[in-house]
């Protein structure tokens, strides 16, 4: 069983991780109206893998004996602006994530719910990973440039990412 602290918590960030994926829709939709199909197509994964993120919560507070709730997601922006914008705020995103993540780690310890613990060791380490992978694109945007062949360049070599088979 989830004390009503833990279950609260656990369901704020299935709502963060619903949110999350959302936002990357519309950053996707953001990029395909700029004619950046490869960089639509890597946010879509990275939707899809939110959903996987959020489902995770889903299923653990299920198989808790606990009670989801879904909260609502607000709706997104339409526009993100450039495409090094897009990544600058997905990242912000994901850090706001990660410290949402490490105040929920907090709290279960404090409470002893070692199982809840394990779930969010998953989430810790995932969570270096989604970073470093944003990071490493707005280095690369950096690098060659936000426009041109540089970024004609870069969309092509980001749609090449392989499509649902990362969680
Ligand atoms: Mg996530």
């Amino acid at each position: 069983m989830l004390n009503d602290k833990i279950e609260a918590a656990l369901n704020d960030q299935l709502q963060k991780e619903l949110q999350s994926a959302y936002v990357y829709l519309a950053m996707s939709a953001s990029c395909e109206a700029n004619s950046l199909p490869g960089m639509a197509s890597w946010l879509r994964t990275q939707w899809q893998e939110e959903i996987g993120h959020a489902m995770k919560f889903y299923n653990f507070i299920v198989d808790r004996e606990g009670r989801v709730e879904l909260k609502a997601i607000d709706a997104p922006k339409t526009d993100y602006g450039s495409a090094l914008e897009v990544f600058e705020e997905a990242l912000r995103n994901e850090q706001e994530v990660t410290a949402a993540i490490n105040d929920l780690y907090q709290l279960v310890s404090q409470e002893r719910d070692f199982a809840s613990q394990a779930l969010l060791d998953w989430f810790v380490t995932e969570q270096v990973e989604e970073e470093a992978s944003v990071q490493q694109i707005i280095d690369d945007l950096k690098r060659v440039g936000d426009q041109g062949e540089g970024l004609f360049l870069l969309d092509r070599e980001l749609g090449r990412r392989g499509r649902g088979s990362e969680e």
